[in-house]
């Protein structure tokens, strides 16, 4: 038997659709206070619902994070029911903490490498000289 997400993907790939990753926390779960007490304690993203549903009739959407490792009894659980009571669940094909193939990744903790390893550490710089991280 074929487990869902693998049947998934292969039903996407034959309807010709690309992947587009997205990290959870930043992008669709405000998370506004950081990891917090973890939590989700937010509601989504201004805007989030939009581009899920515009994103999605092109794009097949992961959904990617570490509250779902192995390591986190009821992360998957908790996503999942965040998901469904915020009605965007029906926009993911999967759920992963590894990091998928995929065309396009958007997440808030991105560097972007244009081939200029001095650019990325400046940025890094930045981030850690303004208390970003
Ligand atoms: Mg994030």
């Amino acid at each position: 038997m074929i487990p869902a997400f693998v049947r998934n993907v292969l039903e996407q790939k034959l309807r010709g659709k690309k992947t587009i990753a997205i990290d959870f926390d930043g992008p669709v779960h405000k998370y506004s206070k950081g990891w917090y007490d973890g939590t989700i304690y937010d509601p989504p993203t201004p805007g989030v619902k939009e581009a899920l549903e515009l994103l999605s009739k092109k794009y097949r959407l992961v959904l990617f994070t570490c509250r779902v490792l192995p390591d986190q009894p009821n992360g998957l659980r908790d996503v999942k029911k965040w998901l469904k009571e915020n009605d965007l669940s029906k926009y993911f094909s999967d759920i992963t903490y590894k990091k998928p193939r995929a065309s396009f990744y958007i997440d808030d903790n991105a560097v972007v490498f244009k081939n200029n390893w001095p650019k990325v550490l400046t940025e890094i710089r930045k981030r850690t000289s303004t208390n970003e991280r």
